[in-house]
């Protein structure tokens, strides 16, 4: 397929376990129509392929674009890929999903270049062309919610690893023999510092009968606590809520010194949910990195909040597709 030179935008999509949001994007990295569906994700992946190309022909119906102005679509998707093949090899939110075609079926519908790449990365490329990381030589990006994800972009090139496995920053060791974490090891970053490890700290500091705003905003249900009512409560003076931000903060700065003493990167971009506490938890975060990263790569180093929001992944998917097939290679 030859590249469509005289295309005016690209689509991005951002498949998650639940939705799947596609996005006609123009070549400045403006979003021009949009469109969410549910991934159906339980369903099988030909249900899932139908949902994205719904999604997509919505988001292209709300511009009034035709398909010849549209250069090509990038995607974002959880789990591990051949994303060269359009291979899926696994992926932790979709059923049965084990080395799966996901792009051919898109492609041969559309009659576009279809490209995809871990929905984390895809992320990562979003906030480096459009957003906090823009011009950055070396960027890591970490992105805190459910779980941790990680991109790594080095010199304008998503970097990735011999199989397509890296970054994987959540998954680094903090604390040996430390708490148990999804991937099954022991005192991953991730196991220390995602939302239910947070909700977790905060939940046995109450346990423990410390006095705390937390009791007044819900009760003896500690399975209400959520971050965002504990980062509120922190602003409001709460020490219990304070105190675990202090201690998150601690952790996501340990993990983001080794990222910076290793990759010596200009800038490392903090974003998802969690992210939203603010100075609550960058505070933590850049005195713990003062301390732990090597001087000459602290010195090189700035920690940023991501900018894109929501947006980084759709982004993402429209940076990869111009960059594939749009912009000179360099
Ligand atoms: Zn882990």
């Amino acid at each position: 397929m030859q590249p469509n030179k005289s295309a005016s935008c690209v689509i991005g999509v951002d498949l998650g376990g639940t939705n799947v949001r596609a996005a006609v994007v123009d070549l400045q990295g403006t979003i021009i129509g949009e469109s969410r569906t549910d991934s159906k994700a339980m369903d099988g992946v030909q249900s899932t392929i139908g949902q994205i190309l719904i999604a997509i022909q919505a988001a292209i119906a709300q511009t009034g674009v035709n398909i010849e102005d549209i250069a090509g679509v990038g995607m974002g998707v959880p789990g591990t890929h051949k994303s060269s093949e359009g291979i899926v090899l696994w992926s932790p939110n979709f059923k049965d999903w084990n080395n799966i075609q996901l792009l051919a079926p898109i492609k041969e519908h559309l009659g576009l270049p279809v490209f995809m790449g871990n929905d984390a990365n895809t992320a990562a490329f979003g906030e480096y062309t459009f957003g906090a990381g823009r011009g950055s030589k070396c960027m890591v990006m970490l992105t805190l919610g459910t779980g941790i994800g990680s991109g790594l972009i080095i010199d304008g090139k998503i970097y990735t690893g011999v199989s397509e496995a890296a970054p994987e920053i959540g998954h680094h060791i903090i604390v040996a023999n430390g708490p148990i974490c999804g991937c099954g090891r022991y005192g991953c970053l991730e196991a220390l510092a995602k939302r239910d490890a947070i909700i977790d700290r905060a939940a046995r500091k109450v346990s423990a009968g410390r006095k705390t705003l937390l009791t007044k905003k819900v009760g003896n249900d500690l399975l209400c606590l959520t971050p965002a009512i504990i980062a509120e409560a922190a602003y409001e003076g709460d020490l219990v809520s304070i105190e675990t931000f202090e201690e998150t903060g601690y952790y996501i700065g340990i993990g983001v010194s080794n990222a910076i003493n290793i990759l010596n990167p200009d800038k490392v971009v903090i974003g998802g949910g969690i992210a939203q506490a603010g100075d609550l938890l960058f505070g933590p975060i850049k005195r713990t990195v003062a301390i732990n990263a090597l001087p000459a790569a602290l010195e090189a180093c700035e920690i940023l909040p991501a900018k894109l929001g929501d947006d980084a992944g759709v982004l993402g998917g429209a940076a990869i597709v111009m960059q594939s097939l749009l912009r000179p290679k360099t």
